[in-house]
């Protein structure tokens, strides 16, 4: 894509905007659709014999707070209160649905992400209940029974199984960066092997989806993401650097919902969790539109929570929902730990955002109205326009500038009377 392209679709964007105002009528035949769709999954048999409500007693969670975590999980799948029975319903139904999770070029983040907590929370209990059926990382058995499990497995629930895919696929060189297994079976001829009976694959994580680190220039092993190599296949994009937990789980719900593949945007992300950009949702958001910056790391700025933007942030042009979710039990997210979004949902971030200043070649122009006009807009609401944000701060911060050099300059006046 021509980087001056690839810049204008950031700001326009269009195939990205939320629908949440569908009316009545769409949501009563969504909900008879899903419930269709439950009940024939409850007359089918469970593929893995565990039972959610029993999970959940034993590692310590009330009825209680799993019906919280299904008002939240609802709201967060942008589905009305009503649809709360079904969420729940669809929570315990996961157990029906064979998983096979392989691994290519990675470095396993995103189940790290998965697994790496205080203690196990909701997310993880549902990632037991899904029978995963095969799973490089977490699995017991290694080299040749877990080659023996993957086919088994492939073989049974074939047409059946959603494939998830971690790390990107290395193309170079008819793939010989990259090789599985005793007969030396390149990652390409894995995933396109396994690809062939899934019933969807899911790409988590930026390398997946994008092609990730390793694709970063030069690419000395051609990384790709999963969409550039396997076609023809129903495909969802998770992607980011890690992808969040609470996004593969919230996917792999819609699915067993919705008994198809969620609403996803041009670079098949769904659209419930990617419809945003970080900007829409930052809490530094206030100072951003106020031309408050932090100016340097450490600074009284930085102390006090300003926006991160004149230090790289690139939240005006990713699509993500971490200011919502958050990350590590929703504790956290970049931004608020005081870094600046490097854009890890986003197509070859490692070389276009993953550095600590603005964006060179955004076409930045003084807006021609004057700083106030532009003042008005973001009291609009126009900001949704990230480029429109972006002159404005460069008006707004070269006036901020101004005045600061104005104060500091009487302060030395001070000093020298
Ligand atoms: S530029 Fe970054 S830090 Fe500033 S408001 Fe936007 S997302 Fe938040
Ligand atoms: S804030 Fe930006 S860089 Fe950080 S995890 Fe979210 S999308 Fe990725």
């Amino acid at each position: 894509m021509e980087k001056r392209e690839f810049i204008k679709r950031l700001f326009t964007a269009k195939d990205c905007a939320v629908n949440t105002n569908r009316g009545k009528a769409y949501y009563d035949a969504l909900y008879k659709k899903c419930k269709k769709q439950l009940d024939k999954l409850e007359a089918a048999k469970p593929v893995k014999n565990i039972d959610l409500q029993e999970e959940l007693k034993t590692n310590g969670f009330s009825r209680r707070t799993f019906l919280k975590w299904v008002s939240a999980t609802t709201a967060m799948l942008m589905l009305p209160p009503t649809f709360e029975p079904l969420v729940a319903k669809a929570a315990e139904l996961m157990n029906r649905l064979p998983v096979i999770w392989i691994e290519l070029q990675d470095c396993a983040g995103n189940t790290e992400a998965f697994i790496r907590n205080d203690g196990p929370k909701i997310e993880e209990i549902l990632l037991d209940i899904i029978s995963l059926e095969y799973h490089e990382t977490l699995m017991v058995p290694a080299g040749y029974q877990a080659e023996a499990q993957l086919n088994n497995a492939a073989k049974h629930f074939k047409g059946k199984y959603i494939l998830i895919v971690e790390g990107s696929v290395p193309t170079a060189e008819n793939g010989i960066y990259g090789t599985i297994g005793a007969s030396g079976e390149t990652f390409i001829e894995h995933l396109t092997g396994l690809s062939k009976n899934a019933a969807a694959i899911i790409a988590v994580g930026n390398c997946a989806t994008f092609g990730g680190v390793p694709a970063a220039s030069p690419n000395p092993t051609g990384a790709k993401g999963v969409m550039s190599v396997i076609k023809g296949k129903p495909i969802i994009n998770i992607p980011a650097c890690p992808a969040n937990p609470i996004n593969i789980v919230g996917t792999i719900l819609l699915v067993v919902l919705k008994g198809q593949i969620p609403e996803l945007d041009s670079l098949l992300r769904p659209k419930w969790a990617f419809g945003y950009r970080i900007h829409d949702n930052c809490e530094r958001r206030a100072h951003f539109d106020a031309g408050e910056y932090v100016e340097e790391w450490g600074d009284n700025r930085a102390k006090n929570n300003f926006c991160l933007y004149k230090m790289g942030c690139k939240g005006p042009m990713t699509f993500n929902n971490c200011p919502i979710v958050r990350y590590n039990e929703a504790v956290n997210w970049p931004v608020g730990a005081g870094h600046g979004c490097i854009g890890c949902s986003e197509p070859e971030f490692w070389d276009k955002y993953a550095f600590e200043r603005p964006i060179a070649d955004a076409n930045i122009k003084a807006p021609a109205g004057g700083v106030e006009s532009s003042v008005d807009q973001f009291g609009l609401g126009i900001l949704g326009l990230a480029g429109a944000g972006i002159v404005t701060h460069a008006a707004v911060s070269a006036i901020i500038g101004k005045k600061s050099k104005s104060k500091e300059e009487e302060k030395e006046g001070d000093k020298d009377e």
